[in-house]
């Protein structure tokens, strides 16, 4: 669902401190499968934008099994959000991450259950790999519940790592584990 006509940000124009000259479009995946799941998804995409983050689009909200970790985990609800930010990239992980602990996110256990996880798949076309930050997100080519939100918004957006669009890297998967829609709009 597209929330308001702006136009797409189409290069990543950064400064040498790393915070970029024009807005940029970047896609974040959000997870959760603890307690009210859609409330927290709701609440993460309002706390975004409080703090400066314009949503440009929301996906659908999917139900997905989890995919490692501890057994007898719930289902998770995952989604993805268009963005337009003029923040570094560094400032928006920090912005993810402190949704996340408003939301009472503890990491207890690697992989474990969670109330909000908050990853920046991409940021216009940069290629980043710190310790802290790798960009565009490393797994997020081979999980169907990235793609398959991720393709709703943004099917012929082509990763600059692999050099394929989403849509063909979501014909690439497997069908399982499986992913199932559970509300168009939230
Ligand atoms: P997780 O426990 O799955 O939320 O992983 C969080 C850790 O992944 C943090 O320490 C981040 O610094 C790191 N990380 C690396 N790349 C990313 C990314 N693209 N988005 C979010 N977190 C990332």
């Amino acid at each position: 669902m597209k929330h308001n006509s702006l136009p797409h940000a189409l290069s990543c124009d950064l400064s040498s401190s790393g915070v970029p000259a024009h807005p940029i479009t970047a896609y974040i995946s959000l997870g959760s499968n603890m307690g009210a799941r859609l409330e927290f998804l709701r609440c993460a995409r309002t706390e975004l934008e409080h703090r400066g983050v314009m949503i440009r689009a929301s996906s659908p909200v999917y139900c997905t099994e989890p995919v490692g970790g501890p057994p007898q985990q719930d289902d998770f609800y995952n989604a993805v959000l268009e963005v337009l930010v003029t923040c570094s990239p560094l400032e928006l992980l920090r912005g993810c991450q402190g949704v996340e602990q408003n939301a009472g996110r503890e990491r207890l256990q690697h992989w474990g259950p969670r109330t909000l996880d908050l990853d920046i798949l991409l940021y216009a076309d940069r290629i980043i790999s710190t310790s802290e930050l790798q960009v565009p997100h490393p797994r997020m080519w081979e999980r169907r519940f990235v793609l398959e939100p991720l393709a709703d918004l943004a099917p012929q957006l082509v990763h600059p790592i692999v050099g394929k669009s989403v849509a063909a890297l979501l014909q690439l998967l497997p069908e399982s584990p499986r992913v199932c829609k559970v509300a168009e709009t939230w």
